[in-house]
């Protein structure tokens, strides 16, 4: 497993469901892996896991990340991609318990759990998503539903060394809403300095993060890094956020 402590910050493309082979091609070609200038920054990204082959080897110096992976290692579980599978594939990190997954698809934090316990098994990077709806943020429960997220979703035999929390407020993902920088700060001061067992785990950002923004976010002294959508399906726009 990568040791993440080495890296200053991390960026995190996620794509979603999106992509083909003709995007992937032209994605490489505006990226010029070969040109990106080596620095402490780790990039990632995280694709549909059935375009894996069209990326391992093109990517260095970024490295390749799932967006999930199976709860089980393997059997009658129609349509899952396993941890070890995704290991087979080349694959160093894999987000996990992000909010559309936990909404649409109904995870819950001890899924989250059982998924991270796999990933690490195989060696695997896990990127954990936490975060609240609007409704528990204008409740000031934004606190508790992460502290509760992720003492439930993160394992036992978790360190900082290797595994990502990323918080991911849901109601800022794709609606162009960011919170204030205060607000950002202050929330990953708690779960760096505050929850048990967290102290000093590398946190990233997620939600509406594009060029404009993303330099003010990574400056603060609590984030470590960020997690963007939208803007990282733009080859040339993930790269302004890489040199952000
Ligand atoms: C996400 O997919 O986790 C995300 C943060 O999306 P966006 O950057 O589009 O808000």
């Amino acid at each position: 497993m990568l040791e993440i402590n080495k890296f200053d910050r991390i960026i995190v493309a996620n794509w979603k469901l999106n992509g083909s082979i003709d995007f992937i091609e032209q994605y490489l070609q505006e990226l010029n892996c070969s040109k990106l200038e080596s620095s402490n920054n780790c990039g990632i990204i995280c694709a549909p896991s059935v375009y894996f082959h069209k990326l391992v080897g093109r990517l260095n110096p970024l490295f390749l990340g799932g967006q999930d992976c199976s709860n089980y290692s393997e059997g009658a579980y129609t349509g899952e991609v396993s941890a070890t599978m995704l290991k087979d594939a080349s694959c160093q990190f894999c987000i996990i318990g992000h909010s559309e997954r936990r909404q649409i698809f109904g995870q819950s934090n001890e899924d989250v759990c059982i998924k991270a316990m796999n990933l690490i098994a195989n060696n695997i990077n896990p990127i954990i998503c936490i975060g609240e709806t609007f409704e528990e943020k204008n409740q000031n429960l934004t606190k508790d539903i992460i502290y509760t997220q992720i003492s439930k979703s993160v394992p036992k035999n978790a360190t900082k060394d290797f595994v990502i929390i990323a918080y991911e407020p849901i109601w800022a993902i794709g609606t162009g809403k960011i919170p204030s920088l205060e607000e950002i700060d202050n929330i990953h001061s708690f779960i760096k300095n505050e929850i048990q067992n967290i102290e000093n785990y590398k946190i990233l950002y997620g939600g509406s993060v594009n060029s404009n923004n993303a330099s003010e976010i990574m400056d603060l002294k609590n984030v470590d890094g960020v997690l963007v959508g939208g803007a990282s399906l733009d080859a040339l726009e993930y790269k302004k956020i890489m040199n952000s």
